[in-house]
């Protein structure tokens, strides 16, 4: 018969501090030797590993030990369940045979403390440890870290008397991703100084941090680092790099790295496809992803989610239903994220219906599946839709955060819900618990503004706590325009201008605004001082896609194969409305042409373009969805109203702030845009 050692005062005390009764079947510890072992010994491995706690307890229970690292199996065994009463139990044990002074064991029993989330425990263990190591300190500091508690964490690293690179690597990325970056990267070039080199994990995780903060100059720095300390080629390395970059917003030194990289696999395709999303190269994520296809690489959830984001910003419907149909046959399409961004892109491709489907169609729904149908239905002018589900969201138990609750305002100000969205807006804070930021007053400044109350959102800018940008000034300026207020609409051009001046926007809507009040004299000013500072009006673009492919037209571009057809397509058409009644609004036109003229110039605008050609070639009574980079002017958002009446058809319009629906001579906007 034999006993490990004896069970120390300490150690019993610290257990009745922990309300841990010993029993006495644990008392002591037997020491025989077991008929096969080995056998045995597997198979209580492999039952801790399952998570087998009980079973494996029966095992050591009944079974005589004569191996004191076989505890570590089932205090391991006890971590990925939580199974707290069952790791006590076994600090019992390890107390009442003697074990608590065997490094290895309490190492096993402190890391299991920790890992459960019980720390305070694991610091009063750590403090009656009458024997540490490295490894121990470690143990804590790995804990302090994961639950966000820098400050101890540090407190047990600066008292330490001796570290090793471990300690070092994981301070570094603990400081890093809770974005305590400074101290991150001096505790980085501490070790390197010391002779500890970190390892590519650390240097990974240090490279994300970068770039979850958006710094550059830090990235520079540890990519500086990385190529000195010579660990550019690892792929983890240079994956973190290629998205550093790329997060930064600098793609060719992304690109750059990316085509250094030795092999490529596909976390590296995925950062390359996510990063050309991001900085809206958007044709480059269709070509990396045929490219990696080609490569033989399976494309998974996370590249779906990309290169569907692209296909929503290039608004090509064809191309985005091809690529779920791909992420239905790679089974990625039932995934929380895939399915947002499937919402996202129907709805951008002008097709509500198909973006409810792939909502309601979603099992886990999220809260950025929530958010995204939300949008949607704001994007559309569908604004009680939006606070129904909203409102459904709610019920079941899901919390808004700020994404959500701007696509609620959104909604609201899109469809002129403003009592709605100002209620929204003012619980913001206190139900919701979200700052509102420039984006929110942003919507809430388009909101007044629609319903005319110019002054209030004035006063809004000028008393929100955020700087205004030029957006929003912009978003004032057009209800100025809308509401023909020349006088606000001067003053705040102004301040727009000075923000932005090389912006041709506020010129163009302060020009149409003179126009509309017929005042020449301050059109021709404003011209003028466009052509003094040399800004260049951004031409206007539309597209149609049909069979797969893009048609893209400039206003008065007659480099189109069928231009001619659409010419004529396009006369007749006019003469047809005109006899319903439509008189061109040439407000927006120069003013120094003849009648004639503006009416051809406005005739050639690129939405009009795109429409007769969709018109064209499409049967008749199939819906047309035309995609245009600026706003739509007065006189095609007039004509379009006539063109759905004439031809009955459903035309959907996305233009640079919203959809248009026109059905039957109406538009979903109210004519408020
Ligand atoms: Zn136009
Ligand atoms: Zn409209």
């Amino acid at each position: 018969m034999h006993v490990w050692g004896k069970p120390s005062l300490t150690h019993l005390r610290f257990l009745s501090t922990l309300r841990i009764i010993p029993n006495n079947t644990s008392l002591y510890f037997y020491c025989t030797a077991s008929k096969n072992p080995s056998k045995f010994k597997d198979d209580y491995i492999k039952l801790c590993s399952k998570g087998s706690l009980k079973e494996a307890f029966e095992r050591f229970n009944t079974q005589i030990w004569s191996d004191p690292s076989l505890f570590s199996h089932l205090l391991q065994g006890c971590i990925p369940k939580q199974s707290l009463t069952q790791g006590k139990q076994l600090h019992s044990l390890i107390v009442t045979s003697g074990l608590s002074s065997d490094k290895f064991v309490s190492n096993h029993l402190l890391n299991m403390y920790t890992k459960c989330g019980e720390l305070q425990t694991a610091t009063a263990l750590f403090d009656v440890m009458p024997r540490k190591n490295i490894m121990t300190s470690n143990i804590l500091i790995g804990g302090f870290i994961q639950s966000g508690d820098l400050e101890l964490a540090r407190k047990v690293f600066d008292e330490m008397p001796e570290r090793n690179v471990a300690t070092w690597n994981a301070m570094v990325i603990g400081f890093i991703q809770f974005e305590f970056n400074t101290e991150g990267l001096d505790l980085l070039y501490q070790m390197q100084r010391l002779g500890f080199r970190p390892d590519e994990f650390t240097l990974s995780s240090v490279l994300r941090g970068c770039a979850g903060l958006k710094s550059l100059e830090l990235g520079q720095q540890v990519h500086g680092y990385v190529v000195k300390s010579g660990f550019h080629s690892h792929s983890c390395v240079g994956c973190s790099l290629a998205h550093m970059y790329m997060k930064c917003g600098c793609m060719g030194e992304g690109e750059k790295v990316f085509e250094g990289m030795p092999i490529h696999n596909i976390v590296a395709c995925n950062i390359v496809i996510a990063g050309r999303a991001q900085n809206g190269h958007s044709h480059g994520v269709l070509d990396q992803f045929n490219l990696m296809k080609m490569a033989g690489f399976k494309p998974d959830q996370i590249t779906f989610v990309s290169v569907i984001s692209s296909c929503s910003e290039l608004a090509t419907l064809g191309q985005g239903q091809q690529i779920h149909a791909q992420a239905i046959k790679a089974g990625a399409d039932s995934a929380a994220s895939v399915r947002s961004s499937l919402v996202n892109m129907y709805s951008k491709c002008g097709c509500l219906d198909d973006s409810v489907r792939a909502f309601s169609e979603s099992k886990d729904l999220d809260i950025v599946a929530w958010s995204s149908m939300i949008s949607a239905y704001g994007f559309h002018g569908c604004g009680l839709e939006a606070i129904e589900l909203f409102e459904q969201m709610e019920r079941e138990g899901m919390e808004p955060n700020d994404v959500t609750l701007l696509g609620l305002l959104h909604a609201c100000s899109h469809s002129g819900l403003k009592e709605q969205g100002n209620i929204f807006f003012g619980l913001m804070i206190d139900k919701y618990g979200v700052k509102p930021r420039l984006e929110h007053y942003t919507c809430m400044v388009d909101l007044l503004g629609r319903s005319g109350c110019l002054d209030e959102a004035e006063e809004l800018i000028r008393s929100m706590p955020v700087k205004p940008d030029a957006v929003i000034w912009k978003t004032l300026l057009s209800a100025c325009k809308i509401h023909r207020n020349t006088e606000m609409a001067r003053r705040i051009a102004n301040d727009v201008l000075k923000l932005d001046p090389e912006d041709s926007a506020p010129y163009v809507l302060l020009s149409n605004i003179h126009a509309t009040a017929e005042r020449w004299g301050d059109v021709s000013e404003v011209r003028r001082a466009m052509r003094e500072r040399n800004v260049k009006k951004e031409p206007g673009t539309s597209w149609f896609e049909v069979k797969n492919q893009v048609h893209q037209f400039c206003m008065g571009d007659r480099s189109h194969s069928k231009w001619k057809e659409i010419d004529l397509y396009l006369k007749e058409l006019t003469i047809e409305m005109k006899e319903y009644g439509y008189m061109p609004d040439t407000s927006s036109v120069l003013h120094d042409m003849e009648v004639e003229e503006k009416e051809q110039s406005l005739a050639h605008h690129s939405e009009k373009l795109a429409i007769a050609f969709a018109l064209m070639s499409t049967p008749s009574g199939v819906p047309i969805r035309v995609m245009k980079n600026l706003r739509v002017c007065n006189d095609c958002h007039l004509a379009i109203k006539f063109i759905s009446k004439i031809t009955v058809r459903e035309i959907v319009v996305r233009d640079a702030s919203r959809f248009h629906h026109f059905k039957d001579g109406q538009c979903s906007c109210g004519d408020y845009w």
